[in-house]
């Protein structure tokens, strides 16, 4: 075992939300370590990010190098072939406040290794390949943390705060028990990347895609190099099923697609015959702080990929969270309102996606991104909220109150199929895959 090691700030996880906030307290100054298991760049599924992450990039110093290996996105289409019958385009230039209208999609294993890289020339320490295997809170002194390198030595340190930005490890939520499986809202996703897939044309080219089936709904995310990231999300029960392997699974599902969908697919390979499975991964936590911790990023919660929120609630709670450590590692009594403003916006942003999440899927919901109208600006609103404007109020709080009375009335509209999609949405979170809430990724 070798000696303590001091250190302020010790962050557990070289994700988007662990490279934020120790870029930015190494910013002020403060003594960061980073612990990442990892090598990056590595593999990372969440590739289409939103325009109100842009600010984020900038406060980094990195908008330009994620513009170099980024194509912009402008919007979003979705469309389908179920109840209710439809293709729309979103342009995010169409939000209350016309000032984010676009934003990027990236390759995960480019993007996460730019901000790691990033908090490193900040001032963080950064060290790879070393697990964090566990961590200990002696009530008034410093926690303390140990790893295992890859040579399977011991390390320790002490520090003043610690951060856990671990993803869906979810160390701390874990080792506390405050891991709580989302009752609303249960999704299981298979995935790759193809070449080969037929873009939509001029500005569009690097919109998202997403196409509603049977049992749920396909992303498809253009990345630079030509390459098309293609996933389903479905409900547990359906990828229980699954008897063959991920590639054949994937393929097999893409089978049932739209047929516009499988059109724009009719020349694509799966890139090296490759796709992962992730298991039942919507959950939050009971709290997100205490003495001398927080959680950052999924490592708090994570609901839904649909509607591409992960990557900006992580960095975003980074943000917060930075602010409130540093504020605590100064002894500033500002410290403990900024504490209850990074729970407050955290939180905001997870109950924000969510509504939508948890209705996506229903005809209600369907009705509106397919069929939107703009009374009273709501269809900018929801845009605006979309986009990831949801940590301030320009006016699209009171919009999106009329926006659910919208919604209900489509529903009711399209009440028997609302009602059967709701008993199988109530249904659904008893049925576990890969593991239950444990996400479990395995690849061909
Ligand atoms: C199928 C799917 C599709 C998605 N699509 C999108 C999308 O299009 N857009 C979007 O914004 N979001 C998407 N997401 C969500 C997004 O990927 C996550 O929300 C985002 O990566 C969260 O960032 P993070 O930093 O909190 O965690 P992560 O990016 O997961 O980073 C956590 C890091 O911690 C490290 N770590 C874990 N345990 C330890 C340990 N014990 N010791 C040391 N290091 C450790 C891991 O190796 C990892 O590098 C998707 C998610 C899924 C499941």
């Amino acid at each position: 075992m070798r000696g303590v090691t001091d250190c302020d700030v010790l962050v557990v996880g070289g994700g988007p939300a662990g490279s934020t906030i120790s870029a930015l307290l190494a910013e002020k100054g403060w003594r960061v370590v980073l612990l990442e298991k990892e090598h990056h760049p590595r593999f990372h599924i969440g590739e289409s990010l939103l325009p109100h992450n842009l600010p984020i990039l900038a406060r980094l110093g990195v908008l330009d190098q994620v513009e170099a290996i980024g194509i912009k996105k402008p919007g979003a289409d979705f469309n389908s072939n179920l109840e209710v019958v439809g293709h729309h385009q979103f342009h995010f230039s169409f939000a209350l406040d016309k000032g984010h209208p676009f934003a990027y999609e990236v390759r995960r294993s480019e993007f996460d290794n730019l901000l790691l890289r990033n908090s490193a020339k900040k001032g963080a320490q950064v060290l790879e390949g070393v697990r964090v295997t566990s961590f200990d809170f002696p009530k008034g002194s410093d926690p303390i943390v140990t790893a295992e390198d890859e040579e399977g030595r011991e390390r320790r340190w002490t520090c003043r705060f610690f951060v856990d930005a671990s993803g869906r490890d979810t160390l701390l939520s874990r080792k506390f028990g405050l891991k709580k499986k989302n009752r609303q809202h249960a999704s299981a996703a298979i995935f790759g990347h193809f070449d080969g897939v037929e873009r939509r044309e001029g500005e569009y080219a690097g919109n998202i895609s997403v196409y509603w089936f049977e049992h749920g709904w396909f992303w498809m995310i253009p990345l630079r190099d030509g390459s098309m990231s293609i996933g389903a999300v479905c409900r547990p029960a359906y990828l229980k099923q699954r008897t063959t392997t991920p590639p054949e699974f994937l393929l097999k599902t893409i089978a049932l697609a739209h047929p516009e969908m499988r059109h724009r697919l009719r020349n694509a390979t799966l890139i090296d015959n490759v796709a992962r499975a992730t298991g039942n991964y919507s959950y939050t936590s009971t709290r997100m702080r205490g003495e001398r911790y927080i959680m950052v990023g999924d490592a708090y919660a994570f609901v839904d990929p649909i509607f591409s929120s992960g990557v900006l609630l992580g960095m975003n709670s980074g943000v917060l969270g930075a602010d409130a450590v540093d504020a605590w590692l100064r002894g500033d009594r500002t410290a403990d309102a900024k504490f209850r403003h990074f729970e407050r916006m955290v939180d905001r942003g997870v109950k924000t996606f969510s509504w939508f999440i948890a209705r996506f899927n229903m005809p209600g919901l369907r009705s509106l991104l397919l069929h939107p109208g703009n009374p009273f600006r709501t269809q900018e609103a929801v845009t605006s909220l979309l986009a990831g404007d949801v940590f301030r109020d320009i006016g699209a709080r009171s919009r999106f109150w009329l926006f659910k009375f919208f919604y209900v009335m489509f529903n009711i509209k399209h009440a028997r199929e609302a009602f059967r999609l709701w008993r199988l949405r109530v249904g659904n979170p008893r049925v576990t895959f890969a593991g239950g809430t444990t996400p479990v990724d395995t690849q061909a």
